[in-house]
């Protein structure tokens, strides 16, 4: 049996539950995609991950990828699984029919995601990049650009590299260096180096789109000064083909923690100052371009998270359930699994928990994109897209430093099986460590919360959310127990959103205090979506009795380890320039 499974009854269940949330439910023109179709596509997905997917992780870690001689080599059957997953379509599954996709919803294609994320998180990088990028063109590209790379992308012939991050330029993009010279027909001449770009460089595929920020020579300094530009690695000839080399290469791959399979480059652009781009937008407007695909990725990798955390869970579940070790303290009798001690079964819970409660809020999301899409109403179009704002950042920030905790406690239920490299799961540990940096850390994903989601409107956003957690307990199962710890919760996060709009912009507690009100935040959202599912768990438990008391177990559980932080979270986010404000640094 393969190390993954995909979840599909968690899933499914997951789904209806985002549906019914984001009130995708009952949109009209989404009827064909309905529960029979759904099923059709998490199950062959499914196969996919476990069968093709998954066997080629423990490879892609040992063996890694290669730079010889100025080129990159992914890791054995790297090459070949690429092509089996673009044959059968899974690269343009959300993307438009017209240009060789499937034109499916976001909300089918999230736990899709999410499969290959648990099965080899290194392997599938280059999908969030082809979905963002394509949606990039599909906002600003011209209908030539449309033309010239939609199809190639989304049939994946042409994978896309996002090229934003220079020596002196990672979170503050702003300090971005390289230059983009206009040429008289149009094009522009790109000249700088950039670090860190994922596949950016790779042998899986016949051209490479670099999507990079330069800068323009009259540029304004700092952000407002920022273009994106299509750069091929073969320029592309008028039959659409790829020709002749550009001017860029790849200088060299990092030796990396973990993600080995993943081949992460640095590139130089315009050695010879004969490095071809297409300006994507409009000058100077760069970063709202960039930022469909940041937004695109910041939510996958917050599906990085969910899917390393089940794919743990997976594992130390099977394991715990084999290892015999000790005797059952509480219940009495001989040696028993370690599953059955109740410390091994909190570390279970421990990881399941946040795994249900971040899928739920992953695939919400989604649904909510569709939601934003498919309305006609454009006041609930912009209340829409402000609660996916919101909760972007959130759900990238807390579902990737719980995948690091997670993968911590995977290793801690194997014990010294865990540390040692034959048992698979400290790779886990590696691959996790970066999804909390790469997509804005999770320091800038909680300035973006406070200052640009809560602050900046006042907390509308945040309030809303509130409200309707609020009402959704009032909805609540005569024996759902959870309502009033959630409305206590959210009360607290109420008054929390009161302190960020009086406090100054520079005030040194909103700045250092960001992360601890995320973390009580991203609590607040895993707890309503389980004490949601926990709900449908007693309508429903007559269907299966074992598996929708184990949901209700999963809340419960939630509510009494893990809730109970958001208050210290608040009441360090209240304090939060304590120490910070004393302490000096010795060089
Ligand atoms: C494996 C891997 C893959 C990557 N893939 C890509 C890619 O495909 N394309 C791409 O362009 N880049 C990519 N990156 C780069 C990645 O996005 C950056 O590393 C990340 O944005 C952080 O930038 P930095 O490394 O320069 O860290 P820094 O910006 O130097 O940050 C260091 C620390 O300072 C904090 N910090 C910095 N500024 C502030 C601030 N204003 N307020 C509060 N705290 C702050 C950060 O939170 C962090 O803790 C990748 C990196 C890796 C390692």
């Amino acid at each position: 049996m393969s190390v993954y499974q995909a979840p599909l009854r968690d899933m499914q269940l997951l789904v209806e539950q985002a549906l019914h949330k984001s009130g995708l439910a009952n949109c009209s023109g989404l009827e064909e995609f309905d529960s029979d179709l759904v099923s059709a596509v998490l199950e062959e997905a499914g196969k996919f991950a476990s069968g093709e997917l998954a066997p080629l992780n423990t490879v892609g870690d040992a063996e890694g990828c290669r730079f010889e001689n100025g080129r990159v080599t992914t890791p054995p059957g790297w090459k070949d699984a690429y092509r089996q997953f673009c044959e059968a379509g899974w690269m343009g599954l959300a993307l438009p029919a017209e240009y060789g996709g499937q034109s499916l919803p976001k909300f089918i294609a999230q736990p899709v995601n999410e499969m290959w994320l648990s099965a080899n998180l290194a392997f599938v990088m280059f999908h969030a990049l082809a979905q963002g990028g394509s949606e990039i063109l599909l906002h600003f590209g011209t209908d030539e650009q449309k033309q010239r790379y939609l199809e190639p992308i989304i049939t994946g012939r042409w994978t896309v590299a996002m090229a934003l991050t220079e020596p002196g330029a990672g979170s503050d993009l702003g300090a971005l260096t390289t230059k983009a010279i206009p040429g008289r027909d149009g094009s522009y001449l790109i000249k700088g180096q950039k670090i860190y770009i994922t596949y950016g460089d790779h042998d899986m595929a016949e051209n490479i789109v670099h999507l990079v920020l330069a800068r323009t020579p009259d540029a304004p300094a700092g952000s407002r000064g920022i273009s994106l530009f299509a750069v091929p690695k073969f320029r592309i000839g008028n039959d659409g083909r790829p020709g002749e080399s550009n001017d860029l290469v790849c200088t060299g791959i990092e030796h990396k923690t973990g993600l080995h399979g993943s081949p992460t480059c640095s590139i130089s652009y315009g050695d010879n100052d004969n490095c071809y781009g297409e300006l994507i937008g409009h000058e100077n407007r760069g970063l709202e371009a960039m930022f469909v695909l940041m937004n695109e990725a910041r939510l996958s990798c917050g599906m990085q998270g969910v899917g390393l955390g089940e794919a743990g869970f997976q594992r130390a579940q099977a394991y715990a359930l084999e290892r015999i070790q000790g005797t059952d303290a509480v219940n009495g009798g001989g040696r028993t699994a370690i599953a059955h001690h109740p410390d091994v079964a909190r570390m279970l819970l421990s990881i399941r928990s946040e795994v249900m409660g971040l899928r739920g809020l992953g695939y919400l999301i989604a649904a909510l994109i569709d939601k934003a899409e498919h309305t006609d109403h454009a006041d609930e179009r912009k209340t829409l897209q402000a609660r996916i704002a919101l909760l972007t950042p959130v759900f990238k920030a807390y579902a990737t430093e719980k995948a690091n905790l997670m993968a911590g406690t995977t290793i801690q239920v194997f014990g010294g099986m865990g540390f040692v490299e034959e048992t698979g799961v400290a790779q886990l540990m590696r691959d996790a460590r970066i999804t909390t940096i790469y997509e804005g850390t999770t320091g800038i994903q909680a300035r973006d919360l406070v200052f640009r989601k809560i602050k900046a409107d006042g907390g509308e956003a945040l309030l809303h959310l509130l409200a309707e957690i609020d009402q959704d307990t009032e909805q609540f199962h005569a024996d759902n127990p959870f309502g009033p710890h959630l409305r206590q919760n959210a009360s607290a996060v109420r008054q929390a959103v009161e302190i960020i709009n009086s406090a100054a912009n520079h005030s040194l507690a909103l700045n250092a205090g960001g992360v601890p009100f995320l973390e009580a935040l991203g609590k607040l959202c895993c707890a309503w979506q389980l004490a949601c599912t926990a709900n449908t768990a007693i309508k429903r438990e007559h269907e299966n009795p074992q598996y929708y008391r184990n949901l209700r177990a999963l809340a419960d559980y939630y509510f009494a380890f893990t809730v109970p932080h958001i208050a210290a979270h608040l009441t360090t986010f209240r304090h939060a320039d304590r120490g910070v404000a004393e302490y000096r640094f010795e060089p």
